[in-house]
């Protein structure tokens, strides 16, 4: 079986912003192999804070749009990140409204179909105070509930979790009766696919955790390279070529990779961000 037999590789976070080297970084990723990706939206807070969701929304949009034009399949998700709890609380202005705000709003371009997907919110991935905790928490409630009324995806960012912790967030979306299986813990760590499994993650792309999460044999998971498009880390979290690349390497390294392929670049993408 050729290369045009199986789905291109699909990287389930991916950010841009405007300007060239987020171009190039999608010439690189289509150079490779890639052939879709879920776009999440970023926080700038350069930005300012009036008409702050919809201004980043709308950016995002536009480059969901250019990133279309070059052939990618592509998907979008749209929320407030968790840390923007603090620029708002910097402003003096009630952190939790404001972001419940950015949840509705994402919530209207999910249901227009314009994005996909809820996210990535959730809580601050390192310890803050119980109010912030708590507040968070709502936020996510808020998002499942989003999900269940009308079938969007929720893009999860946390601190990272243990056995309780994943139980935890799926207590959350069982409890307002969403999908689990389009609720996506984003960063999450392999080796732990088999926990609460209905859960869908997606994990960084570095060789030694793809191999790790393949050999798991649970396919509910999907890979990312969580490209931030900085210009001053300009191939952080990992470069924007890292999936495809992966998908090349489970290629050559597993006999059943047309099975692994099919789930984690198409299936479970398709479920989650196209379905
Ligand atoms: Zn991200």
């Amino acid at each position: 079986m050729g290369m045009a037999d199986s789905p291109g590789a699909f990287d389930a976070h991916f950010h841009l912003n405007p300007g060239e080297q987020g171009k190039n970084a999608i010439k690189r990723f289509i150079a490779s192999g890639g052939s879709g990706i879920n776009l999440v939206n970023l926080p700038d807070y350069t930005t300012g804070y009036e008409g702050y969701y919809e201004k980043r929304y709308e950016i995002t949009l536009k480059l969901a749009s250019m990133a279309r034009e070059s052939g990618l399949n592509v998907s979008v998700t749209l929320g407030p990140y968790p840390l923007d709890y603090f620029f708002w609380e910097k402003g003096g202005y009630n952190a939790r409204e404001m972001m419940m705000e950015g949840v509705d709003l994402a919530g209207k371009y999910c249901q227009n179909k314009e994005a996909a997907a809820i996210g990535e919110i959730g809580r601050p991935h390192f310890p803050v105070d119980e109010k912030v905790t708590e507040e968070s928490n709502q936020i996510i409630e808020r998002s499942l509930q989003i999900s269940k009324e009308i079938g969007c995806a929720v893009v999860l960012h946390t601190e990272d979790l243990d056995a309780s912790g994943i139980e935890g967030v799926y207590s959350m979306a069982l409890h307002a009766g969403a999908d689990i299986r389009k609720v996506v813990k984003h960063h999450a760590s392999p080796g732990q696919n088999h926990i609460f499994p209905k859960l869908s993650r997606s994990i960084l792309a570095s060789r030694s955790n793809v191999r790790f999460a393949v050999q798991e044999n649970t396919w509910n998971f999907m890979l990312e390279s969580d490209y931030v498009d900085d210009p001053s880390k300009p191939d952080k979290v990992i470069p924007p070529d890292s999936v495809p690349k992966r998908a090349i390497m489970i290629r050559e390294q597993f006999s059943n990779h047309e099975e692994i392929i099919a789930s984690i670049f198409q299936d479970l993408p398709d479920y989650v961000f196209f379905s």
